[in-house]
């Protein structure tokens, strides 16, 4: 028997009518250089049916690909809603990918809009004459019109402002009906080896994703909430966060490129966000921050979401008792969405082991199933010891790439499951304990060590700003750990003295054996440790 329900697809172009009917009074602030600027979801509204024609007036139609290459801000808001709403496609290009793999994916793509923020124009331009399909580029933010848009003429690309498209432009568009499986945004994996890989959002995903960020396992929202998403709109759609916000009707507080502690704290004091999301890293610099302003307090904000890589329970402890910033852990990657699981501890355990669970990777949400899977391809028990790599299904996960021929794209998925390349456990609880990623597990002695482990331990030292652990070979056991640690300004620290301090929690045989002192850990395009770039440099004797 069929239901009786109304076939209403989930569709971008539905959350967008939602915001307009049901939130106008809600509002985008964007941070600028001394201040914020404002826009209701009444306006942004009619500015999305403005963007709508002025892209179809330049010729997109049907699923063509719209690029944007853009900070968190109310002009990269209405391409979220305008492109998939108009049938379009999404495209968010990391601006911090290096030059070739950002022409490859333009290209891959097959882009023809560009819309780039005024401040990222610089970024762009040298690489835009070799983005074959890019036949517009939009230049957008309140200081557009100041840009030399000859910088831009390289190809046989029309350049103009993304303000003079809109203008004249009617706000009411002719938005078609939609179909929820069809594309609605797609979003590139950095990828260990060869080429980016693409990730390709339906609107249905989007829609399933974001309401369950919405629900109490992740970020809870309503219309009462005022969300700031650090997390970058072009990593993983901002873990969701602006739909989320849209969808419930919160407002939403976009930082644009003013991401360092200074001026974050600034802005967070300026336009009062309840929940954040970023990775640890900006939480760690906002600690410092607050540790050094005591009289600065943070208190409009009820919950942070925090994911990416590892949460140190040392850094959520610290933010909490310090400062009484609640920081909830999330796991995913861009090929789920990217939400899938968030550290909510059990009800009724004991404060020790509250923390145990925060420092979790925690428990997946309906509708996104998990398994731990040995190396020969067996389903091991989810009982808090059986290790193997994590894999997931569900209507929010990938389940292939786009346009991929590379025979490591097939090797990602087993089953119909996705192969996350995260290792680590399930407890009879059904939470996920991750020990590393599969590339960067370090055997010594036929046993594993969890870098991951270490990692957090160091750095809940004192002394310890960052801490990265890498496996480098040994003869006798194959691999022992090297431990690259970034002091704390104005402190010392020895290797002796760390290896004491995380002898009381580790084995001996778990100890790193090798020390680096370096100023920095090198980063990815998504702001993640590269590890790679550790271990080239211990092969090439930059450190030892
Ligand atoms: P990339 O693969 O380019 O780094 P993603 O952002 O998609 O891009 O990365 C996803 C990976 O990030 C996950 O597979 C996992 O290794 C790591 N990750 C994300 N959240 C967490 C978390 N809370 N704890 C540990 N690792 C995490």
């Amino acid at each position: 028997m069929r239901s009786t329900m109304q076939d209403e697809q989930l569709t971008i172009g539905a959350v967008r009518r939602h915001v307009v009917a049901v939130h106008p009074d809600s509002e985008v602030v964007t941070a600028t250089a001394d201040g914020t600027r404002r826009r209701s979801y009444a306006e942004l509204g009619r500015r999305v049916g403005q963007l709508a024609n002025g892209l179809r007036s330049l010729g997109i139609t049907g699923d063509q690909r719209v690029a944007t290459f853009q900070w968190n801000n109310a002009e990269h808001l209405e391409a979220y809603l305008a492109v998939p709403s108009m049938g379009a496609v999404l495209h968010t290009l990391n601006i911090r990918l290096f030059p070739e793999q950002l022409v490859y994916i333009a290209n891959h793509a097959e882009d023809q809009v560009v819309i780039v923020d005024d401040s990222l124009v610089k970024l762009l331009a040298p690489h835009l004459a070799q983005m074959e399909t890019v036949r517009h580029v939009l230049v957008a933010g309140p200081d557009a019109a100041d840009v030399d848009l000859d910088s831009l003429r390289v190809g046989s690309a029309e350049v103009g402002l993304y303000d003079d498209l809109l203008a004249g432009q009617p706000e009411e568009f002719d938005w078609p009906e939609l179909d929820e499986r069809d594309a609605a945004a797609m979003c590139y994996t950095s990828g260990t080896t060869g080429n980016p890989k693409g990730v390709v959002y339906s609107h249905r995903s989007a829609w399933l994703h974001s309401q369950a960020v919405n629900t109490g396992s992740a970020a809870a929202l309503s219309f009462e909430d005022r969300v700031l998403p650090i997390v970058p709109m072009f990593h993983a759609n901002s873990w969701g966060l602006a739909y989320s916000a849209l969808m419930s009707g919160a407002s939403l507080c976009m930082p644009d490129r003013w991401l360092q502690a200074e001026p974050l704290v600034r802005f967070i004091r300026d336009s009062l966000p309840t929940v954040s999301g970023a990775v640890p890293t900006v939480w760690n610099d906002v600690l410092g921050y607050l540790d050094q302003h005591d009289d600065i307090s943070l208190d409009s904000l009820r919950l942070i979401l925090c994911g990416g890589s590892a949460v140190p329970v040392s850094l959520q402890r610290a933010l909490q008792e310090r400062h009484g910033l609640l920081i909830r852990q999330a796991w995913g990657m861009t090929e789920t969405s990217p939400v899938a699981s968030t550290g909510i501890p059990p009800v009724g355990v004991s404060e020790e082991e509250v923390w145990h669970y925060r420092g979790t990777q925690g428990r997946l949400f309906c509708g996104v199933e998990g398994r731990i899977v040995g190396d020969d391809g067996s389903v091991l028990p989810s009982d808090g010891a059986s290790v193997g790599e994590l894999e997931v299904r569900g209507p929010w996960v990938t389940g292939g790439y786009y346009r991929s021929d590379d025979p490591e794209s097939a090797e990602k998925f087993h089953d119909g499951w996705l192969r996350t390349g995260d290792v680590g456990m399930i407890d009879e609880r059904g939470y996920i304990t991750l020990t590393d990623r599969s590339k960067d597990v370090i055997k010594s002695g036929g046993e594993w060590i969890s870098s991951v482990d270490l990692e957090n331990a160091l750095m809940g030292h004192e002394a310890v700003l960052e801490a990265a652990v890498v496996g480098i070979p040994d003869e006798k056991w194959d691999e022992r750990p090297l431990a690259s640690v970034v002091v704390r300004d104005g402190q010392s620290v020895t290797a002796e003295e760390l290896r004491e301090f995380l002898a009381k929690d580790f084995a001996k045989w778990q100890l790193p054996d090798a020390w680096a002192f370096i100023d920095e850990v090198p980063r990815t395009s998504v702001g993640k440790f590269d590890k790679k770039v550790i271990r080239r440099w211990y092969a090439d004797g930059e450190i030892d």
